[in-house]
């Protein structure tokens, strides 16, 4: 069962990957973008971690809206209003749990990358988060069904899938100004997708 506690670690880890990051993404993003997706992530976070703070005896539900609402309210672009959505479709779908099982936490991923898909309108293959969301929540359905071991392999294939925007080029966001100029490089939105994929599942113990 994961509980408030489990996903309040999940979120410290993944401000930090961010954070430890921060000038990474923001490299990723100065060569197809504006340079700020490093920058705005660690600013979402940041004011992320500050409201969680004050938050007592949360469920995961008011827990993830927090999160939202705090990336909602600091950070702007492209990535803010996706983030924000992400957190706010896993808050709505985990409404009135108080003890989170592995198939709700695959059905609220599932609802955030049908959500982040409708607002963003990007498909795998446009350089994109997508491109890392949708092979990690197939895999996580696919592995619930099989029963297969969950943490490295999800972990896996979100660097894998990370590691393929690279040929691509951008047919969504800034990065699709540049048009073929855009291959050969890295998604940075990808690439925090993988960072929370990494932080979600890394402490992820599957019981059947
Ligand atoms: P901005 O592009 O507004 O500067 P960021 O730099 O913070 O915002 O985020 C850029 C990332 O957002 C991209 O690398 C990409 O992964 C993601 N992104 C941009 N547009 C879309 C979209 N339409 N659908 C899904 N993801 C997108
Ligand atoms: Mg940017």
């Amino acid at each position: 069962m994961l509980d408030e506690e489990y996903f309040s670690k999940v979120f410290v880890r993944f401000a930090k990957y961010i954070s430890e990051n921060k000038e990474y993404l923001t490299e990723l993003d100065s060569a197809i973008g504006d340079g700020d997706h490093g920058i705005n992530m660690d600013k979402g976070c940041k004011n992320a971690l500050e409201k969680i703070e004050n938050l007592k005896l949360a469920t995961p539900s008011e827990f993830f809206r927090t999160i939202s609402m705090a990336i909602l309210s600091s950070v702007g672009g492209a990535s803010g209003p996706l983030y924000g959505t992400i957190f706010m479709k896993i808050s709505a779908t985990l409404s009135g749990k108080t003890n989170v099982t592995i198939e709700d936490l695959e059905e609220a991923l599932q609802n955030a990358l049908n959500a982040i898909k409708v607002l963003g309108k990007a498909e795998v293959g446009d350089k994109t988060m997508i491109d890392v969301w949708e092979p990690v929540v197939n895999k996580f359905k696919e592995s619930l069904v099989n029963k297969n071991s969950l943490s490295e392999d999800l972990i896996k294939t979100a660097k894998e899938s990370m590691e393929r925007t690279i040929p691509l080029v951008a047919r969504r966001g800034r990065a699709s100004y540049l048009g073929e100029r855009s291959a050969n490089h890295q998604d940075p939105g990808a690439t925090s997708s993988y960072l929370f994929f990494k932080a979600l599942f890394e402490d992820l113990e599957v019981k059947d």
